[in-house]
């Protein structure tokens, strides 16, 4: 296949992605976006099947397209996924599925970006593929009995994949205790992690539209964590220790028979032990313990650890690349479908204000 040129590429056709190219077409530069998955929203498709956003409808939207529910109802995972297959269809947005790109490289004049038999050439890239590329699971996973049945949550979809028996779920945040509370209506569960706290009242209820959506997600998430202020500053590097949990609370996973537990810390004779000394006779073992980036591909020196240097997803020391969608690009809300459009605005000025390099021909194929 030849090499495609085009002023600008974004990498990932999540929020992130589609509201950049939402914000560039207002602002009139070409660009396309290519995903690695074979449709639109698929990435929603793919999580568990009972998955309802813990934000209401009205927190849903992206720029120029209001989510297609009642303010205060919380979408299907499905919806969610209808929804952004919609807006790429609303506005037209060039996209090219089935595209995973395996390699970013800086040219004398722009990018290279190889993605399996293709290859684009840009000059300006935005990567947009979030921050949950790849599942993280501790190394001794690999020394549990066989006979366990182990899944991380990106895997887990309803209760029927796992065995009869007990299921020991590690780490204990938003997802650790949604999947907890599904699966204790058919298995024994035990949830292993540490408290990262909760929203003092319940999502849904009358309180909730008050204090969940005008003052924690509009306010709180979207205004007051922001790496503009100290106390959103100090969040952002705090944030290893968990989001606090926002659907299921403690009381919910009581009420549902979720067993709390200490972390888990290794494994013994096959079985998972905790760091109190316990051992749990398991039957399954599901992951909630997260994900990396994924951003092993980019041939480019700007990651620290496993994350990208940037300024508000700026990469100053790179002109020309840029990140959306990180956790905590700029807000609490950066990782969240509220924050992306403001993010994606600020990325496609960013973008459109920067002068066009000139290309030396024999770089540019048809
Ligand atoms: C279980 C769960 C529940 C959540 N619930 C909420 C909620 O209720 N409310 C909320 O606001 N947020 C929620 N979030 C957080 C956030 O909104 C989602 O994670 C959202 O999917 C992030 O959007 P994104 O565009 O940044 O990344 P993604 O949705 O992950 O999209 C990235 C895209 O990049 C593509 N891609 C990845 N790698 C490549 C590659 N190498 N080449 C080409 N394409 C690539 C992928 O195929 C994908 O389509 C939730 C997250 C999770 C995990």
């Amino acid at each position: 296949m030849g090499t495609n040129h085009v002023e600008t590429l974004i990498i990932g056709a999540g929020q992130a992605g589609l509201s950049t190219g939402y914000h560039l077409r207002r602002l009139g530069r070409p660009f396309l976006i290519v995903d690695a998955h074979d449709e639109v929203g698929e990435v929603w498709r793919e999580r568990w099947d009972s998955l309802r956003l813990f934000t209401p409808a009205r927190y849903d939207s992206l720029p120029g397209m209001a989510f297609p529910a009642p303010g205060f109802s919380f979408p299907t995972k499905d919806q969610m996924a209808d929804y952004l297959r919609a807006y790429a269809e609303r506005f037209a947005l060039d996209v090219q599925t089935g595209v995973r790109v395996d390699g970013v490289t800086k040219t004398s004049d722009g990018f290279l970006v190889d993605a399996g038999p293709r290859q684009y050439t840009a000059d300006n890239v935005v990567v947009a593929m979030g921050t949950m590329q790849e599942p993280v699971l501790p190394a001794y996973a690999a020394d549990l009995d066989p006979a366990i049945v182990q899944l991380h949550s990106s895997a887990y979809r309803n209760p029927e994949q796992l065995r009869a028996g007990r299921v020991l779920i590690v780490g204990a945040g938003n997802s650790g205790a949604e999947i907890g509370v599904e699966l204790a209506r058919t298995h024994e569960v035990v949830l292993a992690g540490r408290d990262t706290g909760h929203v003092p009242f319940r999502i849904g209820g009358t309180l909730s539209r008050l204090l969940l959506s005008r003052i924690v997600i509009r306010f709180v998430f979207h205004r007051l964590l922001t790496v503009a202020t100290p106390i959103g500053r100090k969040a952002r590097t705090a944030r290893a220790g968990g989001a606090p949990l926002i659907r299921t609370r403690p009381q919910e996973l009581a009420a549902a028979g979720v067993v709390r537990t200490a972390r888990m810390t290794g494994v013994q004779d096959g079985l998972p032990l905790l760091e109190d000394g316990q051992v749990i006779q398991a039957a399954n073992v599901v992951w909630c313990t997260g994900y990396q980036p994924g951003f092993s591909w980019l041939n480019i020196p700007i990651l620290d650890g496993t994350e990208p240097r940037h300024v508000r997803g700026i990469v100053p020391e790179v002109p020309g690349l840029y990140f959306t969608g990180l956790h905590f690009l700029y807000a609490f809300s950066s990782g969240m479908v509220q924050g992306a459009g403001r993010d994606a605005e600020r990325i496609a000025k960013a973008v459109a204000a920067r002068p066009i390099p000139v290309r030396e021909p024999a770089a540019v194929q048809g």
